[in-house]
């Protein structure tokens, strides 16, 4: 049976006045209560509700508990012509991402192709805002990072990988990046924990009990058993790819070694992130890039048996993002309340 739940109505700007004065009041600085009130009321904005307010009391609890420096200061290092690193020393994503896009921009507009190492960070949000904003600058952007060992790879039935999300951003001619954003999990963690609370199956493949059985009830994927990625072994390997990336190849730690080090304090994991940033000016020859993209787009939304069968990934965000500067968001008056009390 679906819960009932008593909804507060806020407008974009009070989304971002609770939020900055919510991490102000628990230890972070303006800067970074900046950069996350933003990320977030981007979130909110576009409906991307599990990575919008949602989050607010995760940031709290790894302030409070002193595994994330809200006054971190990130730290960018220039390491080749087409790379640049940045070191959050143990911050939160969001103002780690901001100082590093320029200096990626630049390179990426001058090399034709530039990578962004982000290190010692606590990523908590969706990828969408980076590689959107990239895209927006005329750049083509992939972006993905690892989290904590939620998922077994194919025939494996321990926690390894992540949900470790991948996205991805095409620029276009008159209108908003193609944007998309996953986990490489079949099922966000968020809606397996959702499906438990409302007594739902979930379709099989999500994941295994704690004798390595496929189930489809969702508390005994989360009490001892494991989430697996989407599509078997081809999903397991775009996780392991990311496990790559955003661990090894940067220097970072793998899904699995974060979670050993991690406090468990609900709030977002230690680890790294990995963003590629490539000029189309410089690799598409002259060609018209832009418009072949629009020719697939075109004939992608045709292909469906009827008017709005098919849409482009990102879609669903824009038209929130439409809406919500006018009628506000609603949500849950029991996460409205658990931030009063946080802000204090
Ligand atoms: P979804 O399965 O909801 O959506 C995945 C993508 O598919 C989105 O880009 C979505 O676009 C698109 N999409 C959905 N339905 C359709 C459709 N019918 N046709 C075309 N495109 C469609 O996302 P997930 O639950 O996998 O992930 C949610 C978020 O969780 C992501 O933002 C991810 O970055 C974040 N995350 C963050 C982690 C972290 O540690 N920081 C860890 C794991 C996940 P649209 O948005 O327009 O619906």
């Amino acid at each position: 049976m679906t819960e009932s739940v008593t909804l507060k109505q806020l407008s974009l700007g009070e989304v971002h006045d609770l939020a900055f004065n919510c991490l102000i009041a628990n230890g972070c600085d303006d800067a970074n209560a900046q950069a996350i009130a933003d990320n977030l009321t981007a979130a909110e904005r576009d409906r991307s509700e599990s990575h919008g307010l949602f989050r607010l009391p995760g940031y709290v609890a790894s302030l409070q508990s002193g595994k994330t420096d809200g006054k971190a200061q990130p730290q960018v290092e220039d390491t080749a012509p087409g790379v640049v690193r940045v070191d959050a020393l143990g911050g939160f994503a969001p103002l780690a991402l901001e100082v590093g896009r320029k200096p990626l921009v630049t390179k990426a507009r001058s090399q034709g192709i530039a990578a962004l190492a982000l290190v010692g960070v606590h990523h908590f949000a969706a990828l969408w805002p980076e590689v959107e904003a990239l895209a927006r600058d005329g750049l083509v952007a992939f972006a993905c990072t690892s989290t904590l060992p939620f998922a077994a790879p194919a025939g494996g039935a321990k926690p390894l990988f992540g949900t470790d999300p991948v996205a991805f951003a095409w620029p276009r001619k008159d209108g908003p990046p193609v944007v998309f954003d996953m986990a490489t999990t079949s099922m966000a963690r968020g809606e397996v924990m959702i499906a438990a609370r409302e007594g739902h199956d979930v379709p099989l493949g999500v994941g295994l009990d704690a004798e390595g059985q496929p189930t489809r009830d969702p508390k005994a994927i989360l009490e001892g058993g494991v989430m697996l990625p989407f599509g078997g072994y081809k999903g397991s390997a775009i996780s392991m790819m990311v496990e790559l990336l955003a661990g090894a190849l940067i220097g970072e730690v793998f899904s699995f070694q974060a979670g050993a080090a991690d406090n468990r304090d609900g709030g977002p994991t230690r680890g790294g992130e990995f963003i590629l940033a490539i000029d189309p000016a410089r690799t598409s020859g002259g060609a018209d890039w832009l418009g072949q993209g629009e020719a697939l787009f075109q004939q992608m939304l045709e292909t469906g048996a009827a008017p709005g069968a098919v849409r482009l990934p990102g879609d669903r965000r824009y038209a929130n993002r439409e809406k919500t500067p006018r009628d506000g968001v609603a949500i849950p008056g029991a996460l409205y309340d658990k931030i009063v009390e946080l802000t204090g």
